[in-house]
C-alpha cells in the first residue's frame, strides 16, 4: 500500500523526537484521521444518515505512560508550549487551548470507570485546523485509541465513539454528534462510512476515487461567518418544530412522499428546512446505492442536488461556497457541494484526474477576480481509520 510507507516514516520520526524531548522512547505511536463528509448535511441531529470518510491527513500521537499522575503534552505545530496537568484534577471547563482535547478523553475514560495513569504525549498532526476536516476529533480519536490500548480498557470502536462524544460535549463544551469520530475510528481505506445516526450502525461502502479516475478536491474558502453559531441553533430549532408539527420523533421518520402533506402543516420557511433534511436523507441512501452498484463516477448529480438544497432550502451556503462549487462544476468537476455545517468552511468537488489542474486554476482565479482571500485547495483520499502505527 503506497500510503503506509510515508506515514510509518513520519511516525518513526515522531518517536525519535519524543525520545529527544522526554528522555525515553514512547510506548507506541497511534494515529487517527480527519474526515470529509461526502453527503448528508445536518441530518445527524435529525437521527438520519451521513456518509463521511476518513482522509489521509491524520493526527499522530507518541505516548509513554508514567509512574505518577502527571500529564505532559506537546505539539509539533501551532501552540508549542508544553502543557502540564494532573490526571487527578480534571474538571470540565478548566482546561484551555488544545490540551482540552486529550485531557477531555482522559476525563471521559475516568467517567467510564477506567483508571488512567499519567503520561507524556507528543502530537504531530497534518489535519489542517479549522478547515472543517475535524482536526480536533483526529486528536481525540488518536488519544482514545492510544489510552484504550495502554490502559487495557478494551473498549470497542462503538464505545470509543460515545466516549469521545462525551469528551467533546461535556468537557470541551461543543454540542457535536457522532459523525466525526465514527469516520475517524471506523473508516477504512477505499471506503466511506455509511452511518445511521439513530442506532449508530455502520456499513462500509466502497468509495475508491483514484481507481475510478477521479480526485476529490477540498476547497477551503477560509471564510468563517460570525453568524454560524446562531444559524446552526436556528436550523436545529426549525427541524425540531417541523418534527413536532408532523408528529414524528425526528425528521428521519418523514419520507419524501410525506412532504406533500407537510406543506399544509408548516410555515413556508420551516417547510423548506424540513424539505432539505428529508431529501438529503434520501440522497444519502441513493448515494450508497449508486456507489455499491455503479461506482463514484455516477454520484455527481446527487452532490449537486445536495448543494442546491443547502443553498436554497436550508440556506446555509454563502457566496464564497457557491462560487467554489459553481466554478468547479463549470471547469470539469462531475459533482460539487459545500460540506460541513455551513456559512463558510470547505466545498468538495469530485473531479476527473485530467481536469484537476484546470479546476484548481479556475477556482483560484475566480476568487482573485472577486477580490476574495485565496482559497486552499487540496486532494483527499478515503483512508484507514484510527490505529497503532507499527
Ligand atoms: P476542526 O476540528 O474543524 O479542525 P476545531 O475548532 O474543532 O476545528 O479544532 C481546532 C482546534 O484543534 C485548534 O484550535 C487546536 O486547539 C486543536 N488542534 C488541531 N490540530 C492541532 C495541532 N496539530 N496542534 C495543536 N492543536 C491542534
Ligand atoms: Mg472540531
Amino acid at each position: 500500500m503506497t500510503s503506509t510507507a510515508p506515514s510509518n516514516a513520519r511516525a518513526h520520526e515522531l518517536a525519535d523526537r519524543f525520545e529527544a524531548t522526554f528522555g525515553a522512547a514512547p510506548h507506541g505511536v497511534w494515529a487517527a484521521p480527519g474526515r470529509v463528509n461526502l453527503i448528508g448535511e445536518h441530518t445527524d441531529y435529525n437521527e438520519g444518515f451521513v456518509l463521511p470518510f476518513a482522509i489521509d491527513n491524520r493526527a499522530r500521537t507518541a505516548v509513554r505512560l508514567r509512574d505518577d499522575s502527571t500529564v505532559r503534552l506537546l505539539s509539533t505545530s501551532g501552540d508549542q508550549r508544553l502543557v502540564e496537568a494532573a490526571t487527578t484534577a480534571l474538571a470540565p471547563g478548566t482546561v484551555t487551548r488544545w490540551a482540552k482535547y486529550p485531557l477531555g478523553v482522559v476525563w471521559a475514560l475516568q467517567q467510564h470507570g477506567i483508571e488512567v495513569p499519567g503520561f507524556d504525549l507528543l502530537l504531530d498532526s497534518d489535519v489542517p485546523l479549522g478547515a472543517g476536516l475535524s482536526s480536533s476529533h483526529a486528536i481525540e480519536c488518536a488519544v482514545a485509541t492510544a489510552l484504550n490500548e495502554l490502559t487495557g480498557a478494551g473498549l470497542s470502536a462503538e464505545e470509543m465513539v460515545l466516549l469521545t462524544q462525551h469528551a467533546e460535549n461535556a468537557f470541551v463544551g461543543a454540542p457535536t454528534g457522532i459523525m466525526d469520530q465514527s469516520a475517524s475510528l471506523r473508516g477504512a481505506t477505499g471506503h466511506a462510512v455509511f452511518l445511521d445516526c439513530r442506532d449508530q450502525s455502520v456499513e462500509l461502502v466502497p468509495f475508491q476515487t483514484l481507481e475510478a479516475g477521479l480526485v476529490l478536491l477540498v476547497i477551503d474558502t477560509k471564510v468563517e461567518h460570525s453568524h454560524a453559531d446562531g444559524g446552526y441553533a436556528s436550523r436545529r430549532a426549525a427541524c425540531e418544530l417541523g418534527a413536532e408539527r408532523m408528529g414524528v420523533k425526528a425528521l428521519r421518520d418523514v419520507a419524501v412522499a410525506d412532504l406533500q402533506n407537510a406543506s399544509g402543516l408548516l410555515d413556508a420557511t420551516t417547510f423548506r428546512r424540513v424539505r432539505h433534511i428529508v431529501t438529503e436523507n434520501d440522497r444519502v441512501l441513493q448515494t450508497v446505492d449508486v456507489l455499491q452498484t455503479r461506482g463514484p463516477a455516477h454520484i455527481g448529480p446527487l452532490l449537486d442536488a445536495s448543494h442546491a438544497s443547502m443553498r436554497d432550502d436550508f440556506e446555509i451556503s454563502c457566496p464564497e461556497l457557491d462560487l467554489a462549487v459553481d466554478t468547479a462544476r463549470i471547469h470539469g468537476a462531475i459533482g460539487a457541494r459545500m460540506t460541513g455545517g455551513g456559512f463558510g468552511g470547505s466545498a468538495i468537488a469530485l473531479t476527473p484526474v485530467q481536469d484537476e489542474q484546470q479546476v484548481r486554476d479556475a477556482v483560484t482565479r475566480a476568487f482573485a477576480d472577486a477580490g476574495l482571500t485565496r482559497p486552499d485547495i487540496f486532494t483527499v483520499t478515503p483512508s484507514a481509520g484510527a490505529a497503532r502505527i507499527p
